[in-house]
């Protein structure tokens, strides 16, 4: 039995100072994305000038998985030995793989779940990192853990899985450190109470992304992470033409952002609004358009209540070890300045809504609330905008369409200008 623990409080650093240095950087970060690309299609060739904490990824080539209810065995082939350390959540219960930087260049079929794991994840946390999160019907362990050397060349990383007793698991979970790496969301938040600059900042935020890849289209197959991201490029640069307006991105690549890391990079650059984009399914596939969301804990309608439980899901898929939660501060001006938000929030919902009608298909009652965690920033307006619904075919099509894509961003960027507007007549 070889199994190695303990890299992950460097690497979630590295990560965390990654996400904030990619936020800065621009040609370099793609050309990064580019190589990654480029590597995942096996051309791994690719010259790149990033540091050292951003160099080629690995490159996993192949996957199989087999085995029963007992013991799985997955193995993936890469081309050099990948470094690798393995953690343990509960509730459900899941093994961790952390990677460095690895384009997963494998087919998903490859890796579908089976035996002890009903659900798994793969993909990019961070600059510089990866994961595999392993859901299991039921407490297991790895009985073994370690890369092999190949015969024609490369490595390959062996787990192999068994049932283990609950007892045993919750033992593997508490002896690992970790926790105190994690971001912790409930830690009280200061309000700014300097006066901001004239500049009005939009966070842009393309939901999903990494590991998370959201919904899938039912006809093209492309994955919600693909079509928010693309959507929230072109949003930021429509807003940014506006002067005095300022948009930034949560992330600029396909990169995993907890659903608190979103909100902390909206707060720290002074975030005058936050938009949240999404497209995704629904069981009811007849149901299509454009929906709303505001915050409440009480929500709207049972659809709205799937919708955001379905989306709060985000972390935990990663692998996050902390269940995202509001911020437990007994401040009556922190109460207070959630209530101005909340106005704000729901202002800007309508103020979207109204710009949409009769040009953009919108869904029945389309400003609905429910508890997103996405949503929670107390001092910075947020909705959370379900552009279409990729259960529906006539929405995949016109979320896929260039033209149609520009129109609706048309209208948000309108939207945000006149809210702006209204917002400065009104003492900023
Ligand atoms: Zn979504």
């Amino acid at each position: 039995m070889q199994i190695k623990s303990g890299a992950y409080g460097t690497m979630e650093i590295a990560r965390l100072t990654g996400m904030m240095t990619r936020i800065a950087c621009g040609a370099l970060c793609l050309a990064g994305v580019l190589a990654g690309e480029l590597a995942g299609l096996g051309m791994s060739g690719f010259p790149t000038a990033m540091a050292a904490s951003a160099t080629k990824p690995l490159l996993a080539f192949s996957a199989r998985i087999a085995g029963d209810r007992d013991r799985t065995r997955i193995v993936l082939d890469f081309e050099e030995k990948p470094e690798f350390s393995i953690h343990y959540i509960a509730a459900p219960d899941r093994v961790v793989i952390d990677l460095p930087a690895t384009a997963f260049g494998f087919p998903p079929e490859q890796l579908a779940p089976r035996g002890l794991f009903r659900d798994i994840r793969y993909g990019t946390m961070g600059e510089g990192s990866a994961r595999i999160v392993l859901t299991a019907i039921k407490p297991v362990k790895l009985a073994l853990a370690e890369t092999q050397p190949n015969e024609n060349g490369g490595f390959r990383l062996v787990l192999d899985a068994e049932t283990t007793t609950s007892s045993d698991f919750a033992n593997l979970v508490r002896s690992q450190s970790w926790a105190a790496d994690t971001v912790d969301p409930s830690a009280p938040v200061a309000l700014e109470d300097g006066a901001r600059d004239s500049v009005f900042t939009v966070a842009v935020d393309a939901g999903h992304g990494g590991i998370d890849a959201g919904a899938t289209a039912t006809v093209s197959k492309t994955p919600e992470k693909v079509i928010t991201l693309g959507f929230a490029h072109l949003l930021a640069d429509k807003l940014n033409k506006l002067p005095g307006v300022k948009a930034f991105l949560t992330r600029e690549d396909d990169t995993f952002l907890s659903l608190s890391e979103r909100v902390s990079v909206a707060r720290q650059h002074h975030a005058d609004l936050f938009i949240s984009l999404h497209a995704d399914t629904l069981s009811q596939k007849d149901i299509r358009g454009a929906t709303v969301y505001t915050l409440s804990d009480k929500a709207s309608d049972r659809m709205a209540e799937n919708l955001a439980a379905r989306e709060n899901l985000s972390d935990e898929l990663a692998g996050f070890t902390i269940q995202s939660g509001p911020p437990e501060v007994a401040d009556i001006l922190l109460d207070l300045a959630r209530r101005e938000t909340q106005a704000f929030s729901i202002a800007l919902a309508d103020t979207v809504v109204k710009s949409f009608d009769g040009q953009v298909g919108l869904i029945n009652n389309p400003h609905r609330q429910a508890g997103f965690q996405v949503l929670r920033a107390p001092d910075i307006p947020s909705v959370l905008l379900e552009l279409g619904f990729l259960s529906n075919p006539e929405d995949e099509k016109l979320l896929l369409d260039e033209t149609w894509r520009n129109r609706i961003a048309d209208l948000l960027t309108s939207a945000v200008d006149r809210y702006r507007a209204r917002s400065l007549a009104n003492g900023g």
